[in-house]
């Protein structure tokens, strides 16, 4: 088990963990589950709201001088006509934190506000990642990562839905996966937390044997892209479809070889949030990760990587073959 910034690992651990555990029962029930349209259309849920103030009070009290930047607000659940929704929120919350009052799952909720940028440090938090596959029964994440001086230096990525095992897709599910700069990458049961296992990337180093995944949202990766980098590489891999920062934790524990983020519009800025536990888990964990150009993911630029488009996530193995490959679809 990693020393480095030990305090603030087991922080984050336990507060992804109780998010976690709203979730899954949250997911349990979705026909109950209340959900708004938010300006850009996606969706939001009062699980994405509790998983935000469960984390973020965690948070608070462990590290109250240590801001956080997280993908929701709690502007709209203060209007009137969503107040049957906050009621929701207040139940499902206090279900896990018994005594967190509408007052505090409000205020933790507005401490997501951070700009980000290059200075200090600051937590950067997807209450959850995926919102599309949690509402649809399938795979989502909750994504947290602390960022210093414009680097990630502790991840994690709580995924109740994917299989303990990879080897048994049909056993056990809920993982928590974790890293901090330079210790390596583990994963725990989300049940057990004091177990933890060592990960590493796969060993393949032919992109043709190579197993591919990618969003299941064709608004969010460019499908027709991929396949034809596919195609390229004479590969025998069908895409896996998956919601959420679990391609990163499948290419992280040797479920996957290669996950790429193709950008479908050219204005989009991908998130912070999106990106940042994932990115340091994989890299720990023996993978590589850069934007489709091949630059680095540049995370001190406030709450989007500006300077970046799209993603190469992939093992140590097959990187340069696979940027080569990004590079000459264009
Ligand atoms: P995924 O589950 O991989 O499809 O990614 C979900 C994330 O995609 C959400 O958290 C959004 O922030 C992000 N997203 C929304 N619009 C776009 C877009 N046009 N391109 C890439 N990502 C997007
Ligand atoms: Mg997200």
């Amino acid at each position: 088990m990693t020393q480095i910034y030990l305090q603030e690992l087991i922080a984050a651990k336990e507060a992804v963990a109780k998010a976690a555990s709203l979730c899954k029962e949250a997911q349990t029930d979705l026909k109950s589950i209340g959900s708004l349209d938010k300006e850009d259309k996606s969706p939001v849920t009062i699980a994405d709201f509790g998983a935000q103030a469960l984390v973020l009070n965690s948070l608070a009290k462990a590290f109250p001088n240590v801001p956080a930047t997280g993908e929701e607000d709690a502007s709209d659940l203060l209007k009137p006509e969503n107040a049957k929704m906050l009621e929701q929120i207040i139940k499902r919350v206090g279900k896990v934190e018994p005594g967190l009052d509408k007052d505090s799952i409000i205020a933790a909720i507005e401490r997501g506000s951070h700009p980000g940028g290059p200075q200090g440090r600051f937590w950067t938090l997807d209450p959850i990642d995926g919102t599309k596959g949690f509402l649809r029964g399938d795979q989502y994440a909750i994504a947290l990562g602390l960022i210093e001086g414009g680097e990630v230096i502790v991840g994690v990525l709580g995924c109740p839905n994917l299989p303990v095992d990879p080897s048994d897709p049909n056993g056990e599910r809920g993982c928590l996966l974790f890293a901090s700069k330079g210790q390596g990458a583990y994963q725990s049961p989300l049940d057990d937390l004091s177990i933890e296992n060592p990960i590493t990337c796969d060993q393949i180093s032919e992109p043709a044997e190579a197993v591919f995944c990618e969003s299941v949202e064709s608004g969010h990766t460019a499908h027709g892209r991929s396949a034809k980098i596919l195609e390229a590489f004479d590969s025998k891999s069908t895409p896996f479809r998956m919601d959420s920062q679990c391609k990163y934790a499948a290419v992280s524990r040797g479920q996957a070889s290669i996950y790429l983020r193709l950008p479908t519009r050219p204005g989009y800025e991908e998130k912070i949030w999106d990106h940042a536990a994932g990115c340091l888990i994989l890299t720990e964990s023996g993978g590589r990760v850069s934007d489709t150009f091949g630059k680095p993911l540049d995370f001190s630029l406030g709450q989007t990587l500006k300077n970046n488009k799209g993603v190469i996530a992939t093992t140590g193995q097959v990187f340069e073959p696979v940027l080569k490959a990004v590079l000459n679809s264009v």
